[in-house]
């Protein structure tokens, strides 16, 4: 299949978003416009082991479709881990990498009427940050979308102006961002109490989870608990 063919991602340039996360963009070697859905991932093959199956990584796209050859990825860095610790310290501007993909199926609601919940912790937040840019770019109206935020402190909180600033221009996008550690004049706590309180008495929810399996699998279970079926719930699970 022509999409998961092996293509070349040449770094042009990283940031750095607050402690041990950092994006890294990539221009797409020998065509003109990198396509994608908003919320699919890539796969990167990394030179960290001999064996090809124990050199792939993947990651959400956290940029969105914008007709350039570009992507961009956001990765917080795991102690210890092998790919990571290429990223972060053997990867320069300039050097190449290869790549497969997009793909994935956890991609933007094709329709955005009704309640939608994005919930997610940390880099979890890769592929609503694209979607939610999507929206935003296209004029695109949803009708009562959440994206519930979890970090452990504030300088964790990824793109927190960007998405003030989306939720004050998108009617109907509401934006819940939540601390675990830290006191601060917005939400205290973990992300479970925020979509529960707000899912309440709107049976006909969709929920998005992404990120690391304690999370995802919590919010599972809760929602199963809350009696939604689970067809109401799409997953990408981080590891
Ligand atoms: C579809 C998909 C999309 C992904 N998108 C992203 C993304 O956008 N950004 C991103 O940072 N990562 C993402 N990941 C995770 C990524 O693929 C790697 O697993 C991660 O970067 C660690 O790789 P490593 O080689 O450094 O560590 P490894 O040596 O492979 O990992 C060590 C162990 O730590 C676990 N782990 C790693 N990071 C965390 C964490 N923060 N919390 C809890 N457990 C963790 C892993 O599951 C693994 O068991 C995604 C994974 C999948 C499957």
């Amino acid at each position: 299949m022509a999409l998961l063919s092996w293509q070349t991602g040449k770094l042009i340039d990283t940031a750095e978003h607050g402690p041990a996360t950092r994006s890294f963009r990539f221009e797409v070697t020998g065509v003109n416009d990198f396509t994608f859905k908003p919320g699919q991932f890539i796969t990167l093959d990394l030179p960290i082991h001999e064996k090809p199956n124990k050199r792939l990584r993947s990651y959400s796209i956290v940029s969105w479709p914008d007709g350039t050859n570009q992507f961009e990825l956001l990765v917080v860095q795991t102690p210890g881990g092998a790919g990571t610790q290429f990223l972060f310290h053997d990867l320069q501007p300039g050097g190449e990498i290869k790549f497969r993909g997009a793909q994935g199926v956890f991609t933007i609601p094709e329709d955005l009427n009704g309640s939608i919940f994005l919930i997610c912790t940390g880099t979890g937040v890769a592929p609503f940050r694209s979607m939610i840019q999507y929206i935003y770019k296209q004029g695109l109206q949803p009708e009562n979308l959440h994206l519930i935020y979890g970090c452990r402190t504030r300088d964790e909180l990824l793109y927190f102006e960007e998405f003030n600033q989306m939720a004050s221009e998108i009617p109907g996008f509401h934006y819940h961002p939540v601390l675990s550690r830290e006191n601060w004049d917005g939400l205290q706590g973990r992300v479970h109490a925020v979509y529960e309180s707000l899912c309440a008495g709107k049976p006909e929810s969709r929920f998005y989870l992404c990120g690391w399996k304690h999370m995802v699998d919590e919010a599972r279970q809760r929602i199963r608990d809350l009696g939604f079926p689970d067809k109401s719930v799409h997953l990408e699970l981080y590891g």
